[in-house]
């Protein structure tokens, strides 16, 4: 096994790792109330904080962010009365190592030449933090710990113009994945990475000049505030939205997508529709994948709720075996991986589901979930489902085995800590206990996708988790701290 780098880059241990949401409207009645109306949908991005940046009149901002939930960051009325003006970006943060402060929330907010200009990020870049050691030689003071405020410096820094040459200036230094948007005084700005490794989608809420632009990390936020789904931004693609319209660059030239295979897995909401993808349909295809790959006698299908539900059904109905809700989860208790700590990880898969004993009693089980990273999930639930008296219990799992760590905006710990990059799938059958273990094949999450199978020479998707094949430089992660530009500018006029 080739050793791999670390996910903590070599300067900084604190705040790198986010998963994150965002939303955008301009030129709305309500756009603070839009905007946390698609914060509220785009929920499952990010749980640890919120924020929003509204417009006003005359280039006035009004910025409110919180840790905690969107509904008790926002359900208050006096904070969104204080959000003015028709414009609005915001922001869901997911950071899972590191500092929760109220200074890394998000929207970041700056003060230029140009104007005042928020920014929210979702991605993870993989040189900020060569691109901060520069910055900071050249007397930037930084604000928080999130990999997002390089974007902010480098702005700042650039000599042209305008904003949005400044923009592609800045994007054109960073390295990593990125959808974000970006709210001035002139325009509300949608960016995606050259590979377009995380999703952004762009609605009309009302038709003709009345009518506002939405650009949303997914169609389930649009949804939400009645927004129609135009299109999805493209890899490499900047919008420029104002009230002369919408305007498209594309400052990178021709890319390759590489959009993360893992948003269809896990990640994305079931409801959402992500690159023309419905992700419910494209999880119930790997279930039937899964179980023509990997059929096992069973009396019974049941899930890992919520994230194993979709690939089960599929799964099910595939093999001709009943489903059933055998185990029933407790929505009130965050994702076991948001809990910092083992123990309490340990702790929080317990209190997440239990076992509804008729439906598993004296059967034999099969077991859906949608990934194995440190098989902490999967050890305890087919130990819970054992003692509610499953004659025998097969996992099977609705992704390949994760082998490698994220590092374009996925939470997963270090390689070291992936069960599947240290053992084989027998072993690892054996450390969950259970009867019977399989994952589905690359190809088969593939064809599941619409395609014959993978094609390494051009995948079309990022599955660097499944494969180690990085396609983004990892500038960060390869421990070469005297590695720093000499010239951050070089770029600009
Ligand atoms: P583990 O217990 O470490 O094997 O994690 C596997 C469980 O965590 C599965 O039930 C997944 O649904 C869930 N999961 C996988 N990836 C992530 C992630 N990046 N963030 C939060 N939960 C995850």
């Amino acid at each position: 096994m080739q050793p791999l780098p670390s996910t903590q880059p070599w300067d900084d241990e604190d705040g790198f790792h986010e998963e994150c949401g965002v939303f955008g409207v301009w030129n709305a009645t309500d756009a603070a109330a839009l905007t946390a109306l698609g914060l509220h949908a785009l929920q499952h991005r990010g749980q640890e904080a919120s924020g929003i940046v509204t417009l006003a009149e005359k280039g006035a901002f009004h910025a409110h962010r919180g840790l905690g939930l969107v509904g008790d960051i926002f359900g208050d009325a006096k904070v969104m009365a204080s959000l003015k003006g028709r414009c609005a970006v915001g922001h869901n943060r997911y950071a899972t190592t590191g500092e929760t402060a109220l200074r890394n929330v998000q929207p970041l907010f700056a003060d230029f030449e140009f104007g005042g200009l928020a920014v929210a990020h979702n991605g993870n870049l993989t040189n900020a933090a060569v691109l901060k050691r520069a910055l900071v030689r050249r007397g930037c003071l930084f604000q928080s710990t999130t990999d997002s405020e390089v974007f902010v410096h480098l702005i700042a820094i650039s000599l042209y113009a305008n904003v949005v040459d400044r923009l592609i200036d800045a994007l054109k230094q960073v390295q990593g994945a990125y959808s974000l948007i970006a709210l001035h005084d002139g325009a509300l700005i949608g960016a995606r990475d050259p590979m377009g490794v995380r999703p952004l989608v762009l609605g009309r809420l009302g038709a003709g000049e009345g009518g506002a632009y939405v650009l949303a990390s997914e169609t389930c936020a649009l949804d939400i505030v009645g927004a129609e789904f135009i299109r999805d931004i493209e890899p490499g693609e900047l919008v420029i939205i104002n009230n002369d319209g919408l305007r498209s660059i594309k400052p990178f030239g021709r890319t390759q997508s590489r959009f993360c295979i893992f948003e269809y897995i896990y990640f994305a909401r079931p409801d959402s529709v992500v690159e023309g993808t419905p992700v419910y349909a494209t999880r119930k295809r790997i279930g039937s994948e899964l179980a023509r790959e990997s059929h096992v006698e069973a009396d019974v299908v049941v899930p890992v709720p919520d994230s194993g539900v979709p690939a089960a059904m599929g799964y099910a109905s595939e093999a001709g075996i009943p489903f059933e809700l055998g185990i029933i989860r407790n929505h009130y208790v965050g994702r076991t991986f948001i809990e910092p700590t083992d123990q309490i990880r340990h702790l929080g898969v317990k209190l997440k589901h239990s076992a509804n004993r008729p439906m598993i009693e004296g059967k034999r089980v099969v077991l859906v979930d949608d990934s194995i990273v440190r098989g902490t999930t999967s050890k305890k639930i087919v130990e819970m489902v054992r003692q509610a008296g499953a004659k025998e219990v097969h996992m099977r799992i609705s992704s390949p085995p994760t082998t490698h760590s994220c590092f374009y905006g996925i939470d997963t710990p270090e390689r070291e800590k992936l069960l599947a990059a240290n053992h084989d799938v027998e072993e690892m059958a054996r450390i969950i206990g259970a009867d019977s273990l399989a994952f589905i094949s690359l190809d088969g999450m593939y064809r599941a996708l619409g395609r014959p199978g993978r094609d390494a020479a051009n995948p079309g998707y990022c599955d660097a988790c499944f494969t180690g094949d990085y396609a983004i430089p990892l500038t960060d992660f390869e421990g070469q701290p005297e590695r720093v530009p000499t010239l951050l500018v070089a770029n600009s006029k």
